[in-house]
């Protein structure tokens, strides 16, 4: 076994035999910000045989005083989060293997990303997606650790579906938009990042080299200002909870999937394209250019117009800042990208 997770083998509850499962498995992050670059960095260098990273954003520099891993120079170049981290990671471990996926998690991919994977670890900052994540990782018996942090509080739970109560069960609807704090509202230290994804990535662990004794089976809720920790015991799943119990994955329905998305913690709205294309960036500069200022690179298009900034993916996705208002993002989209 090779010497670079030597440490990591003497520590008893893995062994040798913990870390050929470690190298044999396959990890989902969903959500490549401050939570999931703490996830994969961990994951990378323990040896975690493929980390496939998800992630629908770029580095801006508001990100790098909690976001390990990105830098100042990946803020300029404005570069996708999943491959930014993809970069960073190979430094780190070149022995294993890292997919990045840029784009948006939702219905019409979630069940493809993470059909061979053997856990799923939460790295998203919104409710709808973890409800998504949620869906998919019962429906496919998949097991997955929400993890949550905002201000200097935090949160964490492990889902073994069927074994342990879900998402759902815990938390059966979504806070109601404007509710609950944010990071733009509330803002977040690095701390709270570090302790939460620390018991996510140590869960993570336990799990893939069989350790289930060892997980902690509660809600654990942590608060890095206050020196408050709490420890919820989890009840068993309910039988009448929609999801586990009733077998009800409703966000996987094509139905339940909004094109227009507000963006938490910015003045922005996300756009999908109702059919999936691919962007010619360099044709569809020249369309834009008398009408504003137009850079792109090889991952996306970068488009302002008055008090707008237009960033588009390759996929046609688009991150429309400069206003929360869904009309007046949709508008700007037909405008200038087309649909
Ligand atoms: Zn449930």
């Amino acid at each position: 076994m090779n010497d670079r997770y030597s440490r990591q083998i003497l520590f008893n509850s893995i062994g040798e035999e913990g870390q050929r499962k470690l190298l044999a498995a396959r990890v989902l992050i969903v959500g490549c910000g401050a939570l999931g670059t703490a996830h994969a960095e961990a994951l990378c260098r323990a040896g975690i045989g493929r980390i496939r990273i998800v992630d629908r954003d770029f580095v801006e520099p508001s990100n790098l005083q909690r976001q390990t891993m990105f830098t100042e120079a990946d803020a300029e170049k404005r570069l996708p989060k999943a491959i930014a981290a993809a970069n960073h990671l190979r430094e780190l471990n070149s022995a294993i293997e890292i997919e990045p996926h840029v784009a948006d998690v939702n219905h019409s991919n979630i069940e493809q990303l993470l059909a061979d994977c053997d856990l799923v670890l939460d790295g998203t900052d919104n409710f709808a997606t973890r409800y998504l994540i949620n869906d998919a990782c019962v429906k496919h018996r998949t097991n997955w650790i929400y993890g949550a942090a905002v201000g200097s509080y935090g949160v964490t739970m492990t889902i073994r579906p069927q074994h342990t109560v879900c998402l759902r069960c815990v938390f059966e609807e979504a806070p109601p938009a404007a509710s609950a704090p944010t990071c733009d509202t509330a803002g977040v230290i690095m701390p709270i990042i570090s302790i939460v994804s620390a018991v996510q990535v140590a869960e993570a662990f336990k799990l893939l080299t069989g350790n289930l004794d060892d997980l902690h089976g509660s809600l654990m809720q942590f608060d890095a200002w206050k020196n408050e920790w709490r420890k919820i015991k989890l009840a068993a799943p309910y039988p009448d909870c929609p999801t586990c119990g009733l077998g009800q994955f409703e966000t996987l329905s094509p139905t339940s999937t909004e094109t227009a998305a507000v963006l938490c913690g910015r003045d922005a709205i996300q756009i999908s394209p109702a059919q999936p294309t691919t962007i010619n960036f360099s044709s569809l500069a020249e369309r834009l250019r008398p009408a504003g200022d137009v850079k792109f690179n090889e991952y996306l298009l970068r488009f302002k117009t008055g008090p707008f900034e237009l960033t588009v993916f390759q996929d046609a996705r688009s991150i429309v800042r400069g206003t929360d208002q869904i009309a007046t993002a949709r508008s700007l989209y037909a405008r200038y990208i087309g649909n």
